[in-house]
């Protein structure tokens, strides 16, 4: 059960975790990718790929923000993580769209290791797109592991596990509007 200690601090079990991002600050970085998306994709009726369930938040403000013609899929991949571990990455559920000679913009969460975008990158790529870019809220590292580039980039934060605006912890917190950090315990 959680104990909301302050809107700063919110305790779950035995974690804590601390505001890192406001809400406020969340919507003027996505403010900026979206100006950016819309001056590249304003004639190209992209199609946005949301990553299942993390992206959900993203893209409702995201596709309300860039207001352009463009369509909307998601995929989903095998839960990567349940709490804090992570796992294997396999598809469960694939786009219902021909995205054949379409620009595609995938739609993350969060890029840590970059492992799932390496992935999905070249899923898509085998759908024989016009293009593919993906755009991320947050980002943990500068250059990925794969060293693929993430090219529309909300924001990049810190090396920390994060919870809210979509991201959860055991599938729950996702509805934060803001994005909190655990705090480890000393
Ligand atoms: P990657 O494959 O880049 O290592 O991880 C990407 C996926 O792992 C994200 O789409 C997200 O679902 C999950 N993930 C990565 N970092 C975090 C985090 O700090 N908190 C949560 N809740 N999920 C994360
Ligand atoms: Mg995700």
């Amino acid at each position: 059960m959680a104990q909301v200690m302050s809107s700063e601090i919110i305790g779950i079990g035995p974690h804590r975790f601390k505001m890192l991002i406001s809400r406020e600050t969340i919507q003027e970085h996505l403010l900026q990718v979206a100006d950016r998306l819309r001056e590249d994709y304003r004639d190209k009726r992209p199609v946005l790929v949301g990553v299942l369930n993390g992206c959900f938040i993203y893209m409702a403000d995201l596709i309300r923000a860039l207001n352009i013609p463009c369509e909307v899929d998601f995929i989903k991949l095998s839960s990567y993580r349940d709490g804090m571990s992570s796992g294997d990455l396999s598809l469960t559920k694939d786009v219902d769209m021909d995205l054949t000679g379409r620009h595609v913009i995938l739609v993350e969460d969060i890029v840590d290791t970059g492992k799932s975008l390496g992935f999905l990158r070249q899923h898509m790529q085998d759908k024989n797109p016009a293009s593919v870019v993906m755009t991320a809220m947050f980002m943990k590292h500068c250059f990925t592991a794969v060293g693929s580039p993430v090219e529309y980039v909300g924001m990049e934060i810190p090396d920390e596990f994060v919870i809210g605006y979509g991201l959860d912890y055991a599938q729950q917190w996702r509805q934060l509007p803001d994005l909190y950090a655990l705090v480890e315990d000393k």
